[in-house]
């Protein structure tokens, strides 16, 4: 009977077709693939929101009762600089740079980002794949596209010819003859159109790289894009339900793991139904773009005295098709808002566990009628004797999130069952065990102590505050000057004052001990 409960209907904002859909999934377990992660360097906080938004997905459809099999790539060979065809391996130019071995670079900056997302209780993929290991079914995967009549081959790889892949850029939106003539830069000698995109990248004659492959186009490594669908199908089969990444891969990278694909499985069907992206996070109006130089990181919040959580809750407090400024003030609120729910709800431990909407119907005890229109219908007609007030806010919960995975709905109704002076006690607890089984804030284990364990700058007086920012800025200005000795002097001042300072790819940040 419990089955039968399934609430809102969830619906997702397709980036194919741009509008919001119902999701229908097309087999018993739902195929997840998400863009992952190129180890060449730290994760930076933009680069985080990806998996939390995969995750919040993922606790949607356990919510509804929809098992899913979640793969996230972990990009280690392949990914050139600036997304480009023929510029060097990311991978490589760190390795170089950092006198370390490319797996070296790889495990260190994986292990790292393991830790981040850990940290930011996201749940673990059921497959985390390395590009680096399906190397030989690429090779298999670009041989069949040459035997289709797909590609060309040029001295510096194999490419694929976008002009004959019908529906070429319809993710994207794009104008075809305007995207083959114009946007992108890179100059490739004999490239037929300029969306044209390598599967495999050939050594330059002389040039040895480090991670290397032999196939039937010489020595050399794999295209970018290629990774994703080989890796994908292999481990999801060849078509699944959802794709996720960031927005920017909708306009590019996206885009060519379609055409590919379709290319290879030529039965006319689209290759995956549901593409969801989310939007960036802007630093300073920016894109936190590692290129660019910024690479905080949550490693630099925690040791500024952020809890991971309140990361998780900052990113949650916007929707993910929303960009979010991250600043630091916004990052104060966060903490802020983590501090009070959590000290609200930790008296009221331990709550039953609520991972499924079926589950918050059946521990409220709402008798679910022949049709299972356990929400919405008329209570008093069923002789309702449950928690009325906790029944609502269940379905508003679930109404929400089955909205394009709506959290920041989700948490304001979270704060309005909290507030609620009508809400039974047990009821309560399994509005906000339903609640965190969405958001993952860990309201379960976390312990008040653990979430702030700094001064609020709050408490500073105002003659306070302006003395710290008057040392902050003179420090500043004394490192521009390269005058080492009074940019210590004016730390040690700031210590004194219990400020600890931390300097970040963009600027310092500061907080109390
Ligand atoms: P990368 O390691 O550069 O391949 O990026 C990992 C993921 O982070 C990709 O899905 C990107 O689209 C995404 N991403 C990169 N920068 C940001 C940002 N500032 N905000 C949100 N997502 C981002
Ligand atoms: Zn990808």
């Amino acid at each position: 009977m419990l089955a039968r409960v399934t609430g809102h209907q969830l619906r997702l904002f397709n980036s194919l077709g741009r509008r919001i859909e119902n999701f229908a999934p097309s087999a018993d377990v739902v195929g997840l693939y998400s863009c992952g992660p190129t180890v060449y360097s730290y994760q930076h906080l933009g680069n985080m929101r990806p998996y939390v938004f995969a995750d919040t997905l993922r606790r949607a459809l356990r919510w509804k009762g929809i098992p899913a099999r979640h793969v996230v790539n972990i990009t280690d060979v392949g990914h050139a600089v600036a997304d480009s065809d023929t510029g060097e391996d990311k991978l490589e130019v760190a390795a170089v740079k950092e006198r370390r071995s490319v797996e070296e670079i790889a495990e260190f900056y994986t292990q790292d980002w393991l830790d981040a997302l850990a940290a930011l209780n996201v749940q673990s993929a059921d497959v985390y794949p390395r590009a680096s290991t399906y190397v030989e079914q690429m090779i298999e995967f670009a041989k069949r596209l040459e035997d289709k009549g797909y590609t060309y081959q040029l001295p510096s790889g194999l490419y694929f010819d976008t002009s004959k892949s019908p529906g070429y850029g319809t993710l994207a939106m794009m104008d075809i003859e305007g995207q083959r003539e114009g946007n992108r830069v890179e100059i490739v000698e004999g490239r037929k159109h300029k969306s044209d995109f390598a599967l495999w990248r050939a050594e330059e004659p002389g040039v040895r790289r480090i991670m290397r492959w032999n196939s039937p186009w010489g020595w050399g490594a794999p295209g970018w894009h290629l990774e994703c669908s080989v890796m994908s199908m292999t481990l999801l089969g060849d078509h699944f339900d959802i794709h996720t990444g960031g927005i920017d891969h909708r306009e590019l990278h996206h885009v060519n793991e379609i055409a590919q694909s379709e290319a290879y499985l030529d039965d006319g069907q689209p290759w995956v139904r549901y593409w969801l992206h989310n939007e960036f996070i802007l630093l300073d109006a920016q894109k936190i773009a590692k290129s660019a130089g910024h690479t905080l990181r949550l490693a630099d919040l925690v040791e500024s005295g952020y809890h991971p959580m309140a990361y998780r809750l900052f990113l949650l407090g916007g929707h993910y098709r929303s960009q979010l400024d991250f600043t630091t003030a916004a990052m104060d609120a966060a903490q802020a808002t983590l501090r009070r729910l959590v000290a609200r709800v930790a008296p009221l431990r331990p709550f039953p566990r609520v991972d499924t909407l079926a589950a918050a119907v059946s521990l409220l005890g709402i008798p679910v009628d022949a049709t299972g229109a356990a929400i919405g219908g008329d209570a008093a007609a069923r002789g309702a004797t449950y928690d009325e007030t906790a029944l609502a806010y269940i379905e508003a919960i679930d109404a929400a999130i089955a909205n394009d995975l709506a959290t920041p709905k989700l948490l304001a109704t979270l704060q309005d069952a909290l507030r609620d002076p009508d809400i039974t006690p047990d009821g309560l607890k399994v509005v906000v065990g339903a609640a965190d089984a969405l958001l993952g804030l860990r309201f379960d284990d976390l312990e008040p102590a653990e979430v702030d364990q700094r001064r609020p700058t709050a408490d500073l007086s105002p003659e306070e505050l302006a003395t710290i920012e008057r040392l902050i800025a003179e420090r500043t200005q004394a490192r521009k000057e390269k005058n080492w000795a009074r940019a210590d002097e004016i730390r040690d001042e700031l210590d004194a004052l219990g400020v600890q300072v931390t300097d970040t790819g963009s600027g310092p940040t500061w907080q109390l001990r």
